[in-house]
């Protein structure tokens, strides 16, 4: 479905594209509530029903994404608790065989995160196999805006030099691929199931990768992978 005879570079994002979203989901939804309520000595409800509305107030933006936002608000070290739960960490099926056929087809792999330095780190740090496979990639911290508008994709295009016309993304966010759609990426990806611990999404607004094996480039006339 990705029609590859227009594609020099291909976006990727790394959280529940690349990588397994159990991890973050998990770490958010449970590891982090339930290091609130043992430090605050209240019911996991009650440090759920702190936290969740936080999120909700800064829900994709960058401060969603940022570490020091966090550890300033809550007064947690979210870098030891993400240590702690840092085996769930992993590709998702097929991602590392996909990325190793981009790179035989010569086609530039570029990640672009809204991971912040220190997610990001961790990830690589994690599976370090990933970091080889990539020709460049760019956390939106190091721009000042998120994937969710277009100032990034402004700023990334102009640090990368990439050609807009001849790219790809692959994305788990709605949010995310409809901007980076309406700033100019005529082709762009959602992926079925961002989260391996829960049911595939469906009925989605962009087409959805179900199989990375099933969308490979192709090279001279033969799939690889
Ligand atoms: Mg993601």
């Amino acid at each position: 479905m990705i029609d590859w005879s227009r594609v020099d570079t291909v976006l990727l994002d790394m959280d529940g594209t690349l990588l397994d979203l159990a991890f973050d989901n998990h770490f958010w939804l449970e590891a982090l509530p339930a290091r609130l309520a043992r430090e605050r000595r209240v019911s996991l409800e009650q440090a759920r029903g702190h936290l969740f509305p936080l999120m909700k107030q800064v829900e994709g933006t960058l401060d969603w994404y940022c570490l020091d936002y966090w550890q300033d608000r809550l007064r947690v070290d979210l870098v030891q608790l993400k240590q702690e739960t840092a085996h769930m960490i992993g590709f998702r099926p097929g991602a590392e065989a996909f990325l190793q056929a981009l790179n035989r087809s010569g086609k530039r792999a570029v990640l672009v995160t809204n991971a912040h330095r220190g997610s990001l780190g961790l990830k690589l740090q994690r599976v370090p196999a990933l970091e080889g496979y990539l020709d460049e990639a760019y956390s939106s911290h190091d721009f000042g805006v998120s994937k969710e508008f277009s100032d990034f994709w402004d700023g990334v295009q102009s640090k990368d030099g990439f050609e807009p016309g001849r790219t790809v993304l692959l994305d788990d966010s709605v949010r995310v691929l409809s901007a980076a759609r309406d700033w100019g990426v005529p082709q762009v990806f959602g992926i079925a199931q961002p989260d391996l611990s829960r049911p595939p999404l469906s009925g989605a607004e962009f087409p959805l990768i179900v199989d990375f094996q099933r969308v490979v480039p192709r090279v001279r006339g033969v799939t690889a992978g």
